[in-house]
């Protein structure tokens, strides 16, 4: 591993960072070093600190620590993410006996210089301890590999002799912390210390000196590693052909899935965020898999995100997804039965009380496949995925020159069931739609990005399909997270399969679907050529159906109901003039919604449609309002508002009939107006 340090960068961040002073602008600066590289630090592992002066709230100068605050990422880290804390209070804790959790967090609260700042990391005490100026700590996943041995401390004195000192495995916090400065104190001469089974600590001077000698800490472990290393793991036999990750990833999600018991009909769903690469199939192909795979997390931070361990499921044979389907359920169904089991024992020991969290694993994987993350949401799903991805480097190398030995599941519980990590997690309220996934169709027009807007507002990992490829990036840049926007014909049979595809590649399947692309063909009936109402009924009606079949499939395959939505129009029911061309292929598709409604309802898949009429978008131009408007002899207002309640109906109003038909689970083949009250075109 090499050093990142450049001076030219250091001294731009000290200009960039002038006010927070010299000192803090180069542990911001070594910190992001830290935290940029994912063999050190990952998603919230790992913190760093500076002693230094700072100003308080009246003007005095005082001695501080300035160190990692919860909720900041590393590799991103800005001054106000390392808050100052008066350092003399913290160092008077150290002749205490002994400090409970919520203690020690209301102490480093009342010591902060700034009250509004985050709570320092709960691995402050130990940064105060230890006298040094700069400190770094980091998860390296070289460093894991070799503690995270039977003989780990051994393997870690071999390479370090008396470099480092040597703490045994404690959970974070006071204990901890005395622990380590109790290690420090027999030889102050060390340039770090290895926490056994957990990670490493390196000191400096200077923002370089700390940083420089994480680096070189980590590179001999590197270097041990390189050393002596057994074959790659045996590969297990994989069926002759395998299922497609398209095939597979609803399987997987389905099973993932738990009823809500508050909800008849509701459930509590996962997005997946998949990985392949040699690595991770040389790992998940290895004929030892559940061995080593399930051991345990290579250190005991991972455990809030991905539990004490993943699952390993069967290879998908491509010519047998019924059978895989049955394999994965029973495997998921097992861990789940695991899980509680192992909560049980553990919350027993500790008194009974604790909650136990969903049994549901966080990360799965597939032997001839990869490897799924699994989450709420798709960032979740990402940092599972991303941790699963340094375990499998830790184990890989750990197994290579012996045998991963992870921490018992007694650790493992007590850091997945400690109130001061659960609240790393954030404890905000889940957003309606957490969980699940949409699809909007025509979603660059005006109803369909309004539609998909509100979905992910919702909380609703969302993919915006339109013809215009471009236009559909463009909207789900603006909704901004992981929104996928593709290009998809929806009179294209190839087309609409693969932006399914590319959809469940992403987010693992579907849930919901707002079928809104169409377009207005005119003619008066007795006299319109045919091929005018073929290619209406190509799109107002077949495109309907071939978004409505491909989503089912994947509904079906997940297990778990799911909604279809149809943008149908007033003219299903309320022909106007000339407008047959446009009306017939709509009231076809209304009855398309009822049989979707009758033909899925038992397998919990609802089907409805919204009504919408006189909606500035695609299909009703401003030209047209112009001429229609005159020709009626109304003003452009009036002629918007021409309904019963006179207001003018938009695109937003439409996707929020979406949406609450999307969320009223007991609710199918209903057809919801939004017109502003028109009773020519009311349902009986
Ligand atoms: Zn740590």
């Amino acid at each position: 591993m090499q050093s990142a340090w450049i001076d030219g960068d250091a001294e731009a961040a000290v200009v960039r960072y002038a006010n927070a002073g010299r000192d803090l602008a180069l542990r911001v600066y070594t910190t992001r070093l830290l935290g940029q590289d994912p063999r050190l630090v990952l998603h919230g592992g790992g913190n760093t600190s500076v002693k230094t002066q700072v100003t308080d709230l009246n003007g005095d100068t005082v001695e501080a620590l300035c160190v990692k605050g919860s909720g900041w990422d590393m590799g991103t880290i800005e001054p106000a993410g390392l808050p100052a804390v008066r350092l003399a209070p913290l160092l008077k804790l150290r002749a205490r006996e002994k400090l409970a959790d919520e203690e020690m967090v209301r102490v480093q609260r009342a010591n902060l210089l700034d009250p509004m700042a985050p709570n320092p990391s709960v691995e402050a005490l130990l940064h105060a301890f230890i006298p040094h100026k700069f400190i770094d700590h980091t998860h390296s996943t070289a460093v894991l590999a070799l503690t995270d041995q039977t003989d780990g401390e051994a393997l870690c004195r071999d390479v370090y002799g008396t470099r480092v000192g040597y703490v045994p495995y404690l959970m974070p916090g006071f204990g901890l912390a005395k622990a380590a400065a109790e290690v420090f104190d027999s030889d102050p001469s060390v340039e770090g210390l290895i926490l056994i089974k957990h990670g490493i600590f390196s000191f400096g001077a200077d923002a370089r000196e700390a940083y420089e000698r994480m680096i070189g800490l980590v590179t001999l472990a590197e270097q041990r590693l390189a050393k002596g290393r057994k074959p790659a793991f045996v590969s297990t036999k994989l069926p002759e052909r395998l299922a497609r990750l398209a095939d597979v990833a609803p399987i997987v999600r389905g099973a993932c899935s738990l009823p809500d018991n508050k909800s008849e009909g509701g459930w509590k769903r996962f997005v997946l965020a998949f990985r392949s690469n040699d690595a991770v199939t040389n790992f998940v192909n290895g004929a030892e898999v559940a061995r080593y795979g399930q051991a345990g997390v290579v250190t005991p931070d991972h455990n809030i995100r991905i539990k004490n361990r993943p699952v390993v499921v069967a290879a998908p044979d491509g010519r047998d997804l019924i059978g895989f389907e049955k394999l994965v359920r029973e495997s998921v169904a097992r861990y789940a039965e695991e899980y509680k089991a192992y909560f049980a024992r553990n919350n027993a020991r500790v008194g009974g009380i604790k909650t136990m969290l969903d049994p549901i694993p966080r990360v799965v994987l597939v032997p001839g496949l990869g490897l799924f993350g699994l989450g709420r949401g798709k960032k979740d799903a990402n940092i599972a995925a991303d941790l699963a991805e340094a375990a499998i480097a830790t184990i890989t190398d750990a197994e290579a020159i012996g045998r991963f030995d992870p921490l018992p599941e007694s650790d493992l519980f007590d850091v997945e069931y400690w109130s001061l990590e659960q609240a790393k997690l954030g404890s905000s309220k889940e957003l309606p739609l957490a969980g699940q996934i949409v699809v909007v169709t025509g979603a660059a027009g005006a109803i369909g990005s309004a539609t998909a807007r509100a979905f992910a507002a919702a909380g609703a990992e969302v993919a915006l399909l339109d013809v215009d490829g471009p236009a559909a990036l463009a909207k789900a840049k603006a909704i901004g997270g992981a929104a996928l926007g593709i290009r998809c014909d929806v009179t294209d049979q190839t087309s609409v399969h693969d932006a399914f595809a590319r959809i469940v590649e992403a987010f693992g399947g579907v849930d919901i679907v707002v079928s809104n692309a169409g377009a207005a063909w005119q003619g008066r009936i007795g006299e319109v050529d045919e091929a005018v109402l073929r290619q209406s009924f190509e799109l107002n009606f077949y495109g309907h159906q071939r978004v409505a079949q491909a989503a089912v499939k994947i509904m079906r395959a997940q297990r778990t109901g799911g909604c279809l939505l149809f943008n149908v129009s007033k003219q299903a029911v309320n022909p106007g003039p000339n407008f047959g061309p446009y009306g017939l292929p709509k009231a076809a598709t209304l009855f398309l919604v009822r049989q979707y409604a009758v033909d899925y309802g038992s397998e919990g898949i609802r089907a409805n449609a919204v009504n919408a009429d006189r909606v500035r978008s695609g299909l009703l131009s401003e030209e047209m309002i112009a001429s229609r408007s005159k020709a009626r002899g109304l003003s452009e207002s009036d002629y918007m508002r021409g309904n019963l309640l006179g207001r003018e109906v938009v695109a937003e109003d439409v996707a929020q009939a979406f949406l609450a038909q999307a969320l009223a689970l007991k609710t199918t083949a209903d057809v919801t107006t939004v017109d502003g009250g028109n009773i020519a075109a009311a349902l009986r």
